[in-house]
């Protein structure tokens, strides 16, 4: 077992550069998911903490600190980043495992280089360019204008965050706004805000200068503060369905710009000609990855009738084979959930399969006295309307359901109100691509599951989010477009 050595120095609030207490004085306690101990208490923003915050990001804004730097220059800033995160890898990884539960494995070996992938293809976007030139037609002008539109940064940036990847939610945030020249106003969850103000120590060192980025650390109340101050025209969100539509509304009165990364119920769909075993490999991966705490969890299997009993028992005797445990010992798959809320929260989920007659095949509570934690859970006999084949769970608990043909797989995948994600695997490379033409989710895998680059765009069809982060067009979600009309004649255009 791994001890965990504390890498925990920050506590405090980051404005202006500067480590800070609350002005109020207030403090919450962070907790440790595989205990339920308290870890340590943070400083929690006020609403008056947020005007300050909004105050410098304004002035680092208006100086042109930042955005004035050449894209080049801050391109390097944001490769440092990535530099010192793979560095202090391990250090970080403790904090997020201490924090958030997650094993160690899954910090080091998938989280961390997603994070370090990120900030380097964003460094890489800062020097795109950033407009075109137009040709011009407007009915009765003469023809000799310059046309031309530029991109620039909207200003100071709102980004609020979960706590079911406690860096790469914000690096998927933080990374774009950096690289369109945005300032910003990090607020982590409360569960986790200890990797983020890692993250804000890390930027700093790296040259990020003071009041560009500033981390909030609090609970909900200083999230509604971001998303009503009306000097904040862009909000970044990621987190619940549920939470967004309130995003949505309280950002209308302002018309801010809003990107929303919400919920998810993928499906991953396994035809008769796939490779079973792996498919099974791939769809445990797809559902217990960070114990189904992942937005676009294969929550829902579909598997074609004709293999059906065939995969359950492959997936039931892979399942239980998984080993349930605190994170810092390197040998266990899962960690605890976040919670002792989202640790009752799923355990219901598991009572409500079991009241609408589907079949556990594995799974249920675990039997470990102290922390979050519940075994790897799955599922058979689901019926597409069930609660638990409908609602996210974000937790271990994963639903089989059987489907006839591809259009009855295509009816049962976008038969939820999600849209993140979708799997299907077959050998046939011609259905697997029709299926990606039919299924509303914002990414398909074909014979693969959780794979993601920061060059290809993620987010949701229907109500999983609104815009995509990532991808060659990570930087537009930071960024207005302005047109440059102007009129290269003698004589200007005169109407009356
Ligand atoms: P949450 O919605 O409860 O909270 C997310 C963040 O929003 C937290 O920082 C919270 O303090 C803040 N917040 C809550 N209410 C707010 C309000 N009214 N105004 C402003 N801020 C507010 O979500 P969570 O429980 O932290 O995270 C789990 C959810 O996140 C799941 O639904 C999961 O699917 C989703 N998620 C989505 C993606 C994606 O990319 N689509 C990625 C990760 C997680």
């Amino acid at each position: 077992m791994t001890t965990i050595t504390s890498g925990i120095n920050r506590r405090q609030l980051f404005i202006n550069g500067e480590w800070c207490d609350s002005e109020s004085g207030h403090t919450f306690k962070v907790y440790n998911p595989a205990t339920g101990k308290v870890i340590t208490e943070v400083s929690e923003a006020s609403e008056g903490d947020i005007i300050r915050a909004v105050e410098g990001a304004k002035e680092a804004f208006a100086d042109k600190r930042w955005r004035g730097m050449s894209p080049l220059e801050r391109g390097r800033i944001l490769r440092q980043v990535s530099m010192l995160i793979n560095e202090k890898q391990m250090e970080i990884a403790q904090i997020m495992t201490l924090e958030n539960g997650m094993p160690l494995n899954t910090a080091l070996f998938v989280e961390i280089p997603m994070v370090i992938e990120c900030f380097d293809y964003m460094a890489s976007l800062a020097a795109q360019p950033l407009g075109l030139t137009q040709p011009f037609s407007a009915t009765g002008a003469p023809p000799n204008h310059f046309v031309y539109t530029v991109k620039e940064p909207i200003g100071v940036a709102g980004l609020i965050t979960p706590w079911n990847f406690p860096l790469l939610m914000p690096a998927w945030k933080v990374a774009p706004a950096l690289a369109s020249g945005c300032s910003m106003l990090l607020k982590p969850a409360p569960e986790t805000p200890l990797t983020a103000l890692k993250l804000a120590e890390i930027c700093h060192e790296a040259g990020i200068p003071e009041g560009v980025l500033q981390v909030l650390p609090g609970a909900d109340a200083a999230g509604k503060a971001i998303v009503s101050h009306p000097d904040i025209p862009k909000i970044a969100f990621t987190g619940e369905t549920s939470t967004g539509r309130k995003i949505l509304a309280a950002a209308a009165p302002y018309i801010k710009r809003v990107t929303l990364e919400l919920g998810g119920k993928s499906p991953n769909i396994i035809f008769e000609d796939a490779d079973l075993e792996q498919a099974a490999k791939s769809a445990l991966f797809g559902l217990f990855l960070n114990s189904g705490q992942v937005c676009q969890a294969g929550s829902r299997i579909l598997v074609q009738e004709s293999v059906y009993e065939r995969f359950v028992t492959l997936i039931s005797k892979e399942a239980a084979q998984l080993t349930v445990g605190p994170g810092d010992d390197m040998s266990n798959d899962l960690g605890p959930v976040i919670s002792k809320e989202q640790h009752d929260k799923i355990l219901q989920y598991i009572e409500s399969g079991l009241k609408e007659g589907a079949r556990m095949i594995t799974g249920g509570k675990s039997s470990r006295e102290e922390g979050y934690f519940i075994n790897p859970t799955v599922f058979a006999d689901v019926k597409p309307t069930m609660q638990i084949a409908q609602e996210e769970i974000f937790g271990p608990v994963g639903a089989i359901i059987s489907f006839k043909d591809e259009n009855d797989a295509i009816e049962i995948a976008n038969s939820t109100i999600y849209g993140l994600a979708a799997a299907v695997w077959t050998k046939d490379f011609k259905r697997g691509l029709k299926m990606a033409q039919e299924i509303q989710a914002g990414t398909i895998w074909v014979n693969t599951y959780q794979v993601l680059t920061p060059t290809a765009p993620f987010g949701g069809y229907k109500q999983s989010g609104l815009g995509r982060e990532l991808g060659p067009n990570a930087l537009d979600a930071y960024l207005e477009t302005k047109s440059v009309i102007a009129d290269l004649n003698e004589q200007p255009l005169t109407y009356f």
